[in-house]
């Protein structure tokens, strides 16, 4: 009988005879293709997403989403792909200002040689305010909505990326030796509490965290006081892990283990840590991760420039590891464009196989979106689009002939698609960029401070 009652409702309603009230919400976003990026979930045709108060209401088709809902605004779809917007799970935002300073170096030489000591030289607050505007400009314009960043002047850091419109986790970097604007350990792990407490619950794009920077410049002892505070104030702890042979040396011969065992008698595995690299964790570390709270980011781009490995990736996926996606900062990559890293990190596990069954296009896809928002632990409110979840989204423009003939949309995603073809970002249902124009960002101005804190560095260097 109710079923009856229901049908005859339904006819009424799409023949008109019964007017619908329509929910009203901010926004409609359509797509000719939709990928909502849950599980096995198939591409929506002529899809759309119904947005209010920043968080998405309904994710269906266009006919759909416009029958029930009416917007005050609607984005169009035409040619375009509609996603969840990309998580760049490892960054040093500001280091863009290093960008091809120091290149063609093993990993080592690099950090201790040139961006240890230009670091001290250079990095204040207003290179910060520059250098995160910057990347945040790069990371809007290719589709990345949500960022994991290590770097000094995370009050800074934060503030921009607040005015970007972007959403960010901020770890307070901390390390036992001298750094900029602190003498050691002591006073870079105080001010990195009370960065965390200055800013947990402050914003809801911001996520405080705290970094220690690696079990080679980082004793155990401070290891365990980082990861202990981080569990007390309840927030993310962003650490590199495993990334090249030298420093999992260090930790061995220092503490006798390979820094994963290491890491997880201070907590790592049991509470929220983004561990970057994990270039060569051991058969049982890998067992270990899996079901574990720490996410492994994979940053291939700059693994190979720096010679530091190929992550067993194939291995991580296949033992339910959540493996998120990362640039590292653009000293080592050298641009913050995450969709080269969806492309090499589907192309590179297979040549270095033998087996291009590892890593597929949609794999590919996953570690960029869901997986990388759960590995960073922002998975429950973003990183596929369904109704709950905060609206980051991405349109991607499969207008260029590059996309012709379209058979699969995935498949064009990663091995065609590039940064320059998304072409709008919608963060916690802000429209940041329309037409690939940000809106958020003064160009001129951003390009100006770069410019002016080049020119000081240039002439620096030059004198020496
Ligand atoms: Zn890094």
């Amino acid at each position: 009988m109710l079923r009856m009652f229901v049908a005859l409702w339904a006819v009424l309603l799409s023949q008109g005879v019964i007017a619908q009230s329509k929910q009203s919400v901010d926004l409609i976003v359509n797509g000719d293709y939709v990928l909502t990026m849950e599980p096995g979930a198939a591409v929506i045709p002529q899809g759309a997403v119904a947005v209010k108060g920043g968080a998405i209401v309904a994710v269906g088709s266009q006919q759909e989403i416009a029958g029930n809902f009416a917007a005050a605004r609607t984005v169009s779809g035409t040619n375009k792909v509609l996603m969840p917007g990309m998580v760049n799970g490892h960054t040093h935002t500001s280091m863009v200002l290093f960008r091809g300073m120091a290149d063609d170096l093993p990993l080592m030489t690099w950090l201790q040689n040139y961006i240890f000591p230009m670091e001290g030289r250079y990095v204040d607050a207003a290179l910060v305010e520059a250098g995160t505007r910057l990347a945040c400009y790069e990371m809007i314009k290719s589709g990345t909505t949500s960022f994991v960043d290590m770097y000094f002047y995370p009050d800074v850091i934060s503030d921009v990326v607040v005015d970007c419109g972007m959403r960010a986790i901020v770890g307070a970097p901390m390390i036992d030796f001298p750094s900029p604007g602190f003498k050691g350990w002591d006073d870079s792990f105080a001010a990195g509490v009370d960065y965390v407490k200055r800013w947990n619950g402050k914003h809801p794009r911001i996520t405080p965290a705290l970094a220690p920077h690696a079990p080679y410049t980082v004793s155990l002892d401070h290891l365990r006081a980082a990861f202990g505070a981080a569990r007390d104030l309840n927030v993310p702890v962003s650490i590199h892990v495993s990334e090249d042979q030298a420093g999992i040396k260090t930790a061995q011969e220092r503490y006798g283990m390979t820094p994963i065992d290491l890491l997880e008698g201070v907590g790592m595995l049991g509470q929220r840590t983004v561990a970057a690299h994990v270039v060569w964790p051991t058969d049982s570390e890998i067992q270990k991760l899996a079901g574990s709270l720490a996410g492994p980011i994979h940053n291939p781009t700059s693994n190979m420039k720096t010679g530091a490995g190929i992550s067993p990736v194939p291995q991580m996926l296949e033992a339910g590891v959540n493996v998120g996606l990362g640039t590292d900062g653009a000293a080592s990559n050298n641009d913050l464009n995450l969709w080269q890293e969806m492309r090499l990190a589907a192309l590179i596990h297979k040549g270095v196989s033998n087996d291009p069954t590892v890593v597929t296009a949609q794999q590919a896809l996953d570690m960029a979106t869901r997986m990388g928002a759960n590995a960073v632990g922002l998975g429950d409110i973003v990183g596929t689009l369904e109704a709950g979840k905060r609206a980051d989204l991405i349109q991607v423009s499969f207008d260029s002939p590059r996309f012709d003939p379209l058979y699969n949309v995935a498949s064009h995603l990663v091995y065609v698609a590039t940064g320059e073809d998304v072409v709008t970002s919608i963060i916690d249902g802000q429209i940041v960029m329309l037409d690939g124009e940000v809106s958020t960002i003064d160009i001129a101005k951003m390009r100006q401070d770069v410019e002016a804190i080049a020119q000081k560095i240039r002439q620096d260097l030059e004198s020496r």
